[in-house]
């Protein structure tokens, strides 16, 4: 009989979405570690889609008692709109001709029985950074890969991060050739601020704050 956390697994790899297995698993990883090291944790989770991601920071929040803040609009980045590569016509509402991701997010997360470790924030995520201003054991940034957006919320959520807190980025591509300039560029700017890497899976990289400053700093 499979256990709790391989059925959650299965239910993230069922769940639509842009994470790979090995990545979503490294995160995981990442995200047990951010839960032992941190009492009460909060993981926080920037671009959420269906939630596959979701499930797997869910599956650790449980694991360790944490709780993952999981951040979005729904109404998809830019790149996922009509006309680009990912764009998906079966999410867009009828009522207004936008794509909501919210109730399939909301479904994954209810079938994956994770409502009581995963709390969905809806709205634009620089504003719910600048409001909410967590104590972040972890974040995870997979939002809109624009400059301007990735960005963005590279400045509102990283100095939430904990001195030993986790910066997980999605999207890491050294060559332009593979994806997009944004979140590279971020990653090396957490390097040079004093985050180290811990672990690198597909285009998935997990550092971890050694520069010490306070919250918020
Ligand atoms: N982590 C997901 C994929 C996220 S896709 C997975 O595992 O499949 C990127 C998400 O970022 C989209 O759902 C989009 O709506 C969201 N997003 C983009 N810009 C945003 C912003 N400014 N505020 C909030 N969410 C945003
Ligand atoms: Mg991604």
């Amino acid at each position: 009989m499979p256990g709790r956390r391989e059925l959650l697994f299965a239910h993230a790899r069922s769940t639509r979405g842009f994470m790979p297995d090995d990545e979503g698993e490294a995160l995981f990883a990442a995200a047990m570690d951010a839960g032992r090291a941190f009492s009460a944790a909060t993981l926080v989770e920037v671009g959420a889609w269906c939630g596959k991601s979701t499930v797997y920071l869910g599956a650790a929040a449980e694991e360790t008692g944490a709780v993952v803040l999981s951040v979005d609009h729904h109404h998809g980045s830019e790149e996922l709109q009509e006309g680009w590569e990912h764009f998906d016509p079966d999410l867009v509402d009828t009522a207004d001709g936008r794509i909501n991701t919210l109730p399939s997010w909301q479904r994954t997360v209810a079938i994956a029985h994770l409502e009581a470790s995963v709390v969905g924030l809806v709205g634009d995520s620089s504003t719910v950074a600048a409001h909410v201003r967590p104590t972040a054991a972890l974040c995870f940034i997979d939002g809109g890969h624009g400059h301007e957006v990735a960005w963005a919320d590279y400045r509102a959520w990283v100095p939430w991060i904990r001195d030993e807190g986790w910066l997980c980025i999605h999207d890491v591509f050294e060559d332009p050739d593979d994806g997009g300039r944004a979140p590279y560029e971020l990653y090396c700017e957490a390097l040079r601020s004093g985050f180290v890497e811990v672990d690198a899976t597909g285009s998935l990289r997990v550092l971890r704050n050694r520069s010490v400053r306070g919250a918020g700093g």
